[in-house]
């Protein structure tokens, strides 16, 4: 396939970013999965302030881009991505007795044990998601009986015309795994957010936080992967319904759906974008054939895929 990179406006880009600019760079390293393709174009942002005004740059040179937070609900494709990747590396974290603001690139994890450290609670759930704030803010990430939703208090969003705005987690209209911003894809970027917690005894957080990993570690595959490849039906699981379709352990090149859980797909080692996507059409087709059931993607599709 031919790259589209000849028509990036290159020049126009080394002058907006400088040596915050990547040609051609690989972005497996990025995503929790390891695989998939280059990017034509890829800006690294290191604070909150760097990604309002990349994202306005882009806006203004009339670039569509896609914002990589930890890459841990993306699958990007082998043939890499043509759209410019604005890379969020903003990770400033500032707590007080009652929260934490943190830039959107702040590891969520790293958030969740922060507080712990600090006797606030609230967060225990979020202990064993990877993933940026940034990713959760904007994909309603929760477990446990909680979510994002739950706890934001407010973010500091960048409109693409109404510019730099806080909005309330009303102003979010949240579902599971969705927000406003799944519904406005290119619209609009997190910059940061400040969640609300409560003093809790730090042993009492951990006790809980330890439960929760537990059982992760029981019921979920360890390795690279993307989370769960599907949302889970009302009622009803992804994983169970794959399961049951018969395509627990299928393999495909080095991809495989998990012989633990059936909605995770790994990446056993040198895997192809294309094996985890003729594995997402298996299961698909497999569990619409079995159950009746249309499984919807909770991972993105990044980049190429024609
Ligand atoms: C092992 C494993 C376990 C997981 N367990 C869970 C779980 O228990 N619960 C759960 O909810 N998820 C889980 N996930 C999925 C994933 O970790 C979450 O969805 C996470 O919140 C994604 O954040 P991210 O920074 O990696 O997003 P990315 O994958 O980088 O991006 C996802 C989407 O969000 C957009 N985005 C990211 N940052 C911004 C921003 N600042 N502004 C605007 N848009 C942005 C991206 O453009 C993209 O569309 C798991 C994943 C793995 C690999």
């Amino acid at each position: 396939m031919q790259s589209m990179a000849a028509t990036l406006p290159l020049t126009a880009l080394r002058t907006a970013f400088g040596e915050r600019l990547r040609e051609q760079h690989p972005l497996a390293r990025y995503t929790s999965a390891r695989l998939g393709g280059a990017a034509d174009a890829l800006v690294l942002a290191r604070s909150a302030d760097e990604l309002a005004t990349s994202a306005q740059a882009l806006w203004d040179l009339e670039l569509p881009f896609i914002v990589l937070g930890g890459g841990s609900n993306v699958l990007v494709s082998d043939a890499g991505v043509r759209q410019v990747v604005l890379l969020n590396q903003a990770n400033q974290v500032v707590f007080d007795d009652q929260g934490v603001w943190a830039e959107s690139g702040a590891g969520l994890g790293v958030i969740a044990r922060q507080a712990a450290a600090k006797g606030l609670g609230g967060l225990a759930w979020a202990a064993g998601i990877p993933g940026s704030l940034g990713g959760a803010v904007t994909g309603n990430a929760g477990a446990h009986g909680s979510d994002t939703a739950a706890v934001l208090e407010l973010a500091d969003i960048l409109h693409c015309t109404q510019g730099r705005q806080t909005w309330t987690a009303e102003q979010m209209a949240y579902g599971y795994r969705t927000s406003w911003f799944k519904a406005h894809p290119g619209q609009a970027v997190v910059l940061a957010a400040r969640l609300r917690l409560n003093p809790m005894p730090e042993a009492e957080i951990r006790s809980a936080m330890e439960s929760f990993n537990a059982y992760r570690r029981l019921t979920q595959p360890p390795g690279a992967s993307m989370g769960s490849m599907f949302k889970n039906p009302p009622g009803d699981s992804a994983g169970r319904l794959i399961e049951a379709a018969g395509l627990k352990g299928l393999q495909q090149g080095q991809a495989q759906i998990s012989p633990l859980h059936a909605n995770f797909f790994l990446n056993r080692g040198g895997a192809r974008a294309e094996d985890v996507y003729a594995l997402i059409q298996q299961a698909r087709q497999a569990v619409k054939d079995q159950s009746g059931v249309e499984l919807q993607l909770e991972v993105e599709l990044i980049g190429d895929w024609e």
